[in-house]
């Protein structure tokens, strides 16, 4: 509702508003310019209908002026009279009053008895023209001020659409020629684009399925994370096949109206069944596909009736008809499982993360027309972005070249791809003075973090240390992976969270005190410590069991529903185990720096000087250490 508030707020600013707000200030000024002239600058006096029959009778009546059931007129000597509206009586000369019927002749026999002056204005005193004309400008104003609203409407959902058109499906008609994007625009996925090559051979050549009898998958669910590319990926399949491409996001399925999702799945199946070969792609279909009646306040009538709609157009397709319903989602724990069934959605193509070589061929494919120095190593920047998106990059590859270009240099070079990394991972760089002591906590801080990363066995190599504070962060320990990790050892959790906890150990060894800049090191390592014990079943105790427990749900999913499936017991011996853990983690981190305590010294006071160090600034220091 705001979005109608801030839409009719930006409305009044256009000049249909404009003209509405002119038509209401000639009326009002029409109805008072009216009222004024009627006075006509005499003071006229509303009396009772039986005061005026009182001087009609008594013969005081100079002259009147009958208006229909209006009577106005002159008294021939002033009366002061009680009239409505005042409290004392008034003196009054000229009259207004209202007959209570039309009372034909017997009125005009008494006036004319009483020898009184009569004139008979007529009812109309505007020609039949302007008559009709403000006759009609209340219903202009109506008929206006609704048409405004509904094209206020109109523009909350998102697209131009005439008046009438609310049910009509906003799905986007790409003509085959148009969609450019193709599978060189999609980097890696090799996997996933194979997935989808029947699916684009079909729309090719359904001759050639038909011959055999063969059906192909309807539906297709695209799979993955966000920015994985699942848009791109539609978009280049339809491009392949060089099919008509109607795209919408289900969330456009719900509007404001009850009734319209519904009547536009209908809309769009009929649009892409008449113009076949096509791709009908809806994108975030979790908008609509969640699992009808779940979620808080039972379930949303319009997205139940929306998704059965779909459910029942998907069901419709006749084999024949070359239409293929493409779908992605990031969340398709929450889908409906009526979507999900055989005849439905039930080709799955799960993207995921890019790997290392994806990372590379992704950048390849944002820099290529940016220009680079020759020292760029994207090998090196890939290896640098584990997790990182297909978004992400494609924003890493854009800070770059901002980077560069506030720097004046006409190529990008190697570090500006740093900056531009470190910026996308940790936030831009505060410009802050920070005292001398928070300085050295900092720098004892981190240099925990990287000494004991140093030491353990199996950890992910340092990559750098740096106590500039970004973000939220005062500093920060980047650990990088040295290739693409699919399972994590016991051992390598352990190790990790006694890395996580190292930067506080330090400060609690040197300074004998706790700060508050440990918080996030703290959560990561509970969290990781829960999901070790009550997910992967790493704590003997608890055992080989996978609960649910620390499960991660962004949104309002199904899990919300769920029953607890653990007693109140083992719910305690989880937590037993997860404190225990950490403790563990956290001494073993204590025990690495007492015994190197020199080394973190070294560390602390170089990250004071120089306040960003790599691997090989810390390897050195590390070796140097152990000379003395
Ligand atoms: P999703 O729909 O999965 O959230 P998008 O398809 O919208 O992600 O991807 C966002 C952007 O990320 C794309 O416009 C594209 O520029 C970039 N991108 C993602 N994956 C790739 C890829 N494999 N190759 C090239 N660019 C990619
Ligand atoms: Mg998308
Ligand atoms: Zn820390």
């Amino acid at each position: 509702m705001d979005d109608l508030k801030q839409s009719i707020s930006d409305k009044m600013k256009s000049p249909q508003w404009k003209l509405l707000l002119a038509l209401l200030l000639t009326t009002v000024f029409l109805l008072v310019w009216s009222q004024l002239a009627s006075i006509n600058g005499i003071k006229e006096f509303n009396i009772s209908y039986s005061q005026f029959m009182e001087q009609l009778s008594s013969g005081n009546i100079k002259s009147v002026t009958l208006k229909d059931l209006q009577v106005s007129g002159e008294l021939s000597d002033e009366r002061s009279l009680q009239v409505s509206g005042y409290e004392a009586p008034q003196q009054i000369k000229y009259f207004r009053t209202s007959l209570p019927a039309f009372q034909g002749e017997s009125i005009l026999q008494a006036l004319r008895e009483k020898g009184v002056v009569i004139n008979v204005e007529s009812a109309e005193k505007m020609s039949p023209f302007w008559q009709f004309i403000v006759g009609l400008l209340p219903w202009v104003l109506i008929i206006g001020i609704w048409f405004l609203i509904m094209r206020g409407a109109q523009r909350i959902q998102g697209g131009p659409g005439g008046l009438f058109s609310f049910g009509a499906s906003r799905a986007k008609l790409h003509d085959a020629q148009k969609s450019q994007v193709t599978f060189k625009d999609v980097a890696g996925m090799e996997n996933s684009k194979k997935e989808l090559e029947e699916t684009i051979e079909f729309l090719k050549n359904p001759g050639k399925f038909r011959k055999l009898g063969a059906k192909v998958p309807k539906g297709v669910l695209l799979i993955g994370p966000p920015g994985t590319g699942k848009t791109l990926l539609a978009r280049a399949v339809a491009g392949e096949a060089g099919v008509s491409f109607y795209s919408i996001s289900a969330s456009e399925f719900i509007e404001m109206f009850v009734g319209v999702g519904a009547s536009r799945v209908r809309d769009m199946f009929q649009k892409a069944k008449a113009n076949p070969p096509s791709i009908i792609f809806i994108d975030e279909i979790d908008a609509v596909g969640r699992t009808r009646g779940a979620g808080f306040g039972g379930g949303h009538d319009e997205r139940e009736q929306t998704l059965n709609q779909l459910l029942s157009e998907l069901d419709g397709f006749e084999s024949h008809e070359e239409v293929i319903v493409i779908a992605a989602t990031n969340r398709p724990d929450v889908l409906d499982p009526a979507l999900l069934r055989p005849g439905r959605f039930d080709r799955h193509v799960v993207i995921d993360r890019p790997g290392m070589k994806d990372r590379k061929a992704i950048l390849e494919v944002h820099v290529k027309n940016k220009t680079l120095a020759d020292n760029v190593d994207m090998e090196k920047l890939s290896r640098g972005t584990p997790g990182m998106s297909g978004a992400d990059l494609e924003n890493l590859a854009n800070e770059a070249a901002l980077i560069a270009i506030r720097k004046n240099k006409d190529k990008i070079y190697m570090e500006d791809f740093e900056e531009a990394r470190d910026k996308v991972l940790m936030g831009t760089v505060r410009e802050e003075s920070i005292s001398d002591l928070e300085k050295r906590i900092t720098a004892y801080h981190e240099s925990g973090h990287a000494l004991v990363a140093h030491k353990l066995p199996g950890t992910d190599p340092i990559h750098k240390v740096s106590i500039i504070p970004r973000g939220l962060a005062m500093g920060v320990t980047q650990l990088l992976p040295e290739e693409d990790r699919h399972y994590y050892p016991k051992t390598y959790l352990m190790n990790k969270l006694s890395v996580a906890l190292a930067g506080r150990v330090a400060e609690k060894l040197v300074f004998n005190d706790l700060s508050t800049g440990a918080q996030n090191d703290l959560k990561e390592a509970s969290s990781l410590a829960e999901k070790m014990v009550a997910q992967w079943g790493m704590s003997e105790k608890v055992g080989p069991l996978s609960l649910g427990r620390a499960e991660e749900h962004p949104f309002l999913g199904r899990e919300l529903a769920l029953p607890k499936r653990y007693s109140e017991d083992l719910a305690w011996l989880m937590d037993q185990e997860i404190h225990r853990i950490v403790v563990e983690a956290e001494s073993k981190a204590e025990d690495v720096l007492k015994a190197d305590r020199n080394t973190l010294d070294r560390i602390a006071e170089a990250l004071m000087k120089e306040e960003v160090l790599d691997r090989d600034d810390i390897e050195r220091i590390i070796k140097e250490a152990k000379q003395l």
